[in-house]
């Protein structure tokens, strides 16, 4: 998946989950969010990732713009949280360190992720069910609508967790 994803993911978990209130949840949290990145790339089979980049394909190019734009974003506007979405992109530093680098093997985290208990079962049974659309430019609109999804499961939690003070007012109406 593209980063704004797996952002989006650390998102809605640090939201439902409320890191900053005790040094437990945000081991939970933490652990949660890096748990997630496996399972959200074995998703990414349904949407628009082709193998190799296409530098030349004006609408892949404007497909990653976006998502680095809005994995800005999202880094942005969660950045209290931002252990929690380090966690969630953390597997990803097999590509961006170890490949340049050679401090480790590239997939080596991504491996080691997919080993811990239930892992393999929860990867082989969407890989079993999800289809294969990763040469599909239309696939882009699968990742929004997950990014989507994500972000409103976040902001939904947020709010029940620290209601602004207009949602307070509205509430009290409501109760009469
Ligand atoms: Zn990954």
């Amino acid at each position: 998946m593209q980063a704004v994803t797996h952002l989006a993911a650390g998102a809605a978990i640090a939201a439902w989950l409320r890191p900053h209130e005790s040094r437990a949840r945000l081991a939970v949290a933490t652990a949660l969010a890096a748990l997630s990145h496996v399972p959200l790339d074995d998703l990414a089979l349904a949407t628009y990732h082709p193998p190799r980049p296409l530098l030349h394909d004006p609408f892949w190019i404007a497909f990653h713009a976006a998502a680095w734009l809005g994995a800005a974003l999202v880094a942005w506007r969660w950045r209290a949280s931002a252990v929690v979405l380090a966690a969630a992109l953390l597997p990803d530093l097999d590509w961006v360190l170890a490949r340049p680098t050679g401090l480790w093997e590239p997939g080596a985290l991504h491996a080691a992720v997919r080993a811990l208990p239930g892992m393999r079962e929860v990867s082989g049974t969407l890989r079993a069910v999800v289809p294969d659309l990763r040469a599909q430019p239309a696939a882009a609109a699968v990742e929004l609508a997950i990014v989507a999804l994500l972000l409103a499961l976040a902001h939904r939690a947020q709010r029940r967790a620290a209601p602004t003070p207009a949602d307070a007012a509205a509430a009290s109406l409501a109760e009469g």
